[in-house]
């Protein structure tokens, strides 16, 4: 059975050209790059400050001192939050952020409250987007940070990051923004943005899992994090532990990639994208697109297909690597909770799948994935009574069962 890889947002498969770029440093190359006194040591180092430079000129950040390299976006999310309340607590204690970031900025600011700290939590609209002004309107003379990702994971929805930057670089308020899926996707500029501090992730880019940064702006003002790993020193102090140096070389090679093939490739993610959206708008009835059309990743479609489950289609769809509206692996089956700060309906939720187009798809597995969503939707929709009733011009919702 062939399987076709529509999950983009969860991970990306290794581009064979960062693998090659990895490869010398897990052999002839391994020195540890905090080693001084032998060219072992000084070999790592070269690549890992190289990689540092082509990770900083992605994001257009005027110095390559500016990143820190982690673990990944997880880890680079605790110690931009976590970090800076701890180091501005002179400042203030409160926090600002949105209804619909990962669970590794919702649960840290979760944790900052336990310790303390305000936190605001603001909502979206129906299309998944904060409101600048709700921005505005939030901060407090305690406002020591305010975190909005850059594009979201399930519904692509791109945030307003320029606009709300040139609030809080008024306002002196720390920025921070969470780019874990939007970095290499769409523009980000963080010089431009205004953006203080930025998490970013390798394995969203074509590059190997584990490894990530977080930048740091050196200017007005040069901005300062609390550790949250004490050891060695490394990374300025800043996060301390043995670098993975063939995983960094790895994601310095992966962001000079996207910055050669840029917006072609997006452009032509987007054509797959926007052809597999119309094809199924086309052939199927009772179909809604969650998320922004104007504001969205490239690679991004979040659909949900009325009177279907979603779960119960992923399993007729074995052969597609996709991912549900739900969260499958909760014994209570909750509905996202990114659609639902949306507002969309918990049955519609359950009724959505995410796919993610990404670098090696082609149009012809966009083919094959809506003839086969198509006929599989149909023969779900086929076996199912309500569905019998909405064919008939019978809203299910309105009627009222007979209990015995
Ligand atoms: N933020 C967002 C928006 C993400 O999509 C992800 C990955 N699912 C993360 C953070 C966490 O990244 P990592 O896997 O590198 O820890």
């Amino acid at each position: 059975m062939r399987r076709i890889y529509l999950d983009n947002h969860a991970t990306t498969p290794v581009d064979p050209r960062v693998l090659e770029a990895m490869l010398p440093f897990f052999s002839e190359q391994f020195g540890n790059a905090a080693s001084r006194s032998h060219s072992y040591g000084w070999d790592a180092n070269n690549a890992v400050e190289q990689a540092r430079v082509s990770v900083a000129k992605s994001i257009g950040a005027a110095s390559s001192h500016s990143i820190v390299f982690t673990s990944g976006a997880t880890e680079s999310n605790n110690l931009a939050l976590k970090g800076a309340l701890e180091y501005y607590g002179d400042k203030g204690n409160h926090v600002i952020t949105t209804a619909v970031e990962h669970k590794s900025v919702l649960d840290t600011v979760k944790r900052l409250g336990t310790r303390g700290c305000e936190v605001t939590v603001l909502g979206v609209d129906a299309l998944g987007r904060v409101d600048p002004e709700t921005v505005r309107q939030a901060l407090t003379d305690k406002t020591v940070l305010v975190s909005v990702m850059l594009a979201n994971n399930e519904v692509g929805t791109v945030q307003p990051i320029a606009e709300i930057g040139e609030i809080l670089h008024e306002r002196r308020v720390l920025f921070h923004v969470d780019a874990a899926q939007g970095l290499g996707k769409i523009d980000f500029d963080v010089e431009q943005m205004n953006v203080d501090l930025a998490s970013l992730s390798a394995h969203k880019v074509y590059g190997p899992k584990g490894c990530g940064a977080l930048y740091l702006s050196r200017k007005r003002p040069r901005v300062r994090v609390s550790p949250q790993l004490d050891g060695g020193g490394h990374e300025r102090g800043m996060r301390s532990g043995t670098l993975n140096v063939p995983a960094i070389v790895g994601f310095g090679r992966a962001c000079q990639l996207f910055s050669i093939e840029g917006l072609e490739e997006q452009t032509r993610i987007a054509r797959l994208r926007d052809t597999l959206q119309s094809r199924l708008l086309e052939a199927l009835p009772k179909v809604s697109v969650n998320g922004d059309p104007e504001h969205r990743l490239p690679g991004s479609l979040n659909m949900s297909f009325h009177h279907v489950e979603g779960e119960g289609l992923m399993l007729a769809l074995k052969d597609i690597a996709l991912s549900s509206g739900s969260a499958c692996t909760s014994a209570t089956l909750e509905p996202s909770y990114v659609l639902s700060a949306m507002g969309v309906d918990p049955t519609l939720a359950h009724s959505s799948i995410r796919f993610g187009i990404g670098r090696f798809n082609t149009e012809e597995e966009i083919d094959i994935v809506a003839e086969r969503v198509i006929s599989e939707v149909r023969r779900l929709r086929g076996m199912s009574p309500l569905w019998e009733m909405v064919e008939q011009g019978i809203d299910p919702a309105s009627i009222r069962w007979a209990t015995t």
